[in-house]
């Protein structure tokens, strides 16, 4: 394994008890990068996610972060390592505040007041949004401020690695926008993501490289401006020629 990577992916196989989902994959994600995972419905860019973040069981192979070995580790020691995943569809707690939420994330750490306010403010730097709402019950946020309040959170657990799943799902094409401006900022000041996003355009856009997933296996993988550009990918994702 590589040190420079923030995940290394080696055969990793995974799924749902008896029924196996991902074949072999091999990803290497680099450390202060984007990279995009795309592909379409049931591909298992979901499932790959729950597998390193420790939520489903691997079936075979193995996973590193800067060199260590993540495999068969616990969601906790995952999380501490500083692999954190943003789910799909947000998972908030709706009957409590923005800022409890927030606090959620940094439930794990060992810090004092001071660095949990300099991170909870650094997060509101990020999305002024939340600041103004922190009082106010999660679920009364819009959908683009709930994605921002779990992505939020996520930053509150100190993350060496964001995993996103499906950023822009169900949102307007100007909130995507600003989540997307939001990352590139966060980005630009050295955080390393990983992006599943089923905008293949956004994704592509936004992403330095990107694994093109179908049927629980890497099909491709390239620069995101390479894929964009490929005949191949435009029209089997893009409905473009
Ligand atoms: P989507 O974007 O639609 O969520 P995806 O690429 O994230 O797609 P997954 O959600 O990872 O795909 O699903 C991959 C496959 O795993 C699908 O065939 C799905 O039916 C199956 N699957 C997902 N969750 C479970 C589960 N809890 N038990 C059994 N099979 C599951």
């Amino acid at each position: 394994p590589m040190a420079s990577l923030i995940l290394e992916l080696q055969g990793l196989s995974a799924g749902y008890g008896e029924i196996q989902v991902l074949w072999g994959i091999d990803m290497s994600v680099r450390r202060g990068e984007i990279t995009a995972l795309i592909g379409s419905n049931g591909a298992g860019k979901t499932t790959l996610m729950r597998a390193l973040s420790g939520l489903i069981p691997t079936q075979g192979g193995y996973y590193f972060s800067e060199g260590r070995d993540l495999t068969g580790d616990t969601s906790a020691e995952i999380l501490a390592h500083g692999i954190v995943h943003v789910p799909e569809g947000r998972r908030l707690f709706g009957a409590m505040s923005v800022e409890d939420n927030l606090l959620m994330g940094a439930y794990s750490r060992k810090i004092g007041r001071g660095e949990l306010v300099r991170d909870l403010d650094r997060v509101y730097a990020t999305f002024p949004k939340l600041r103004e709402r922190r009082n106010q019950a999660a679920a009364t946020l819009s959908g683009g401020e709930q994605q921002m309040c779990a992505i939020g959170r996520g930053l509150m657990s100190a993350p060496r690695l964001l995993m996103i799943d499906e950023l822009s799902l169900g949102l307007s094409p100007l909130l995507v926008e600003q989540l997307v401006a939001a990352l590139r900022a966060l980005n630009g000041e050295g955080m390393s993501i990983l992006l599943v996003e089923q905008d293949v355009t956004t994704a592509l856009d936004i992403c330095h490289s990107a694994y093109v997933m179908d049927m629980g296996r890497i099909v491709r993988t390239g620069l995101g401006t390479e894929l964009l550009a490929d005949p191949i990918i435009r029209e089997a994702y893009l409905g473009v020629l």
